[in-house]
């Protein structure tokens, strides 16, 4: 009797970390989805759009920056 009510006890505490999990696994098989590799990318600096294979990524402060091949020019040059 006591395991019985042990196990309505623990049971809902697995099934909504079983959730968790569930849902975290999916996002995480998601993510690589969300930015396909044509994705296009404005520069930070000219605003000009270009695909993600042509644009240069500079990391600042923590975040990537997008430079299309002429700003990261002029960023060598700097
Ligand atoms: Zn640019």
């Amino acid at each position: 009797m006591d395991k019985i009510s042990l196990y309505f006890a623990i049971a809902p505490f697995l099934i909504f970390a079983a959730i968790i999990v569930i849902t975290y696994a999916a996002t995480r098989h998601k993510a690589p989805k969300a930015v396909p590799v044509g994705q296009s990318f404005s520069c930070v600096k000219c605003a000009r759009r270009g695909n993600r294979e042509h644009m240069l990524p500079v990391r600042e402060e923590g975040v990537i920056a997008w430079y299309c091949p002429r700003c990261s020019a002029t960023l060598a040059k700097m």
